[in-house]
């Protein structure tokens, strides 16, 4: 893909950025259970989908190598970071590592960015890394631009409710259900094995958090809804609609 940074040799990249209108799309993910029917990587591999596409929409766009290692996994959101195979990094490695990449591109002439974020856990995180990118920049001299987006935050009621006709659980417990499932059957079909999904009610927790987590809380399944209604063409109407709103917003 023509798109992606590192499929380039680096003069033609440096033709590409020399003149600062560039913008750089940085996927930022996880590595994180999403049940025994999906693989470790919808967080990284969905937003890594919609950046490439946003960029094809348009001329002036790069997409740079996701960040696959996210912010621990947090039992209300995502199961919980005690799941084998949820392998996450700390909030102060995944803002460093952000804010450096940031900055690296910055040194080539870059100006803009777009960070689309897959792992709701790591919101904060890069609220801070294009923070301090933004201000270390300006310390040299330097303006930039960030825009931080979740990719959900896209979808419209009316998606949500052609996806979820029998009523929206909400975003909290959509971790490994309907809607990142029907994206994965559209997009990474092999990667996903419906014969394996668990039928569960939607998970309920209390409106507090626990530390040690308390494994007890969380589905054994590791999903926190039931993935049993997903598929390609849901996946296909919710992709459709995120990369068409991200797309407008920032061409
Ligand atoms: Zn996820």
């Amino acid at each position: 893909m023509k798109c992606k940074v590192e499929n380039l040799d680096w003069v033609s990249y440096e033709r590409l950025v020399s003149n600062g209108d560039r913008k750089i799309i940085i996927p930022v993910g996880a590595i994180e259970q999403h049940g025994p029917h999906m693989s470790l990587n919808p967080d990284v591999l969905i937003p890594d989908y919609i950046a490439c596409r946003v960029a094809e929409s348009a001329q002036n766009m790069l997409v740079s190598p996701p960040i696959a290692y996210g912010y621990k996994s947090q039992v209300k959101s995502g199961g919980g970071n005690f799941f084998p195979g949820t392998t996450c990094v700390s909030s102060q490695s995944l803002e460093n590592y952000v804010h450096d990449v940031i900055l690296a591109f910055v040194e080539h002439g870059n100006r803009e960015f777009l960070l689309i974020n897959g792992h709701f856990e790591n919101s904060m995180c890069l609220v801070e890394a294009a923070d301090r990118a933004v201000r270390q920049a300006r310390l040299a001299g330097i303006d930039i631009k960030v825009i931080l987006l979740s990719y959900w935050d896209f979808i419209s009621e009316e998606t949500i409710g052609k996806v979820f006709p029998d009523g929206f659980s909400g975003w909290a417990v959509e971790h490994g259900g309907v809607l990142e499932t029907s994206i994965m059957l559209k997009i990474h079909p092999e990667l996903v094995d419906m014969s394996r999904a668990v039928d569960i009610p939607p998970a309920e927790f209390p409106p507090y958090d626990v530390f040690p987590p308390d494994p007890s809380w969380v589905p054994e399944s590791g999903t926190l809804s039931s993935p049993l209604k997903a598929t390609a063409e849901k996946g296909e109407w919710i992709l459709e609609e995120c990369i068409s709103r991200i797309a407008a917003t920032f061409r």
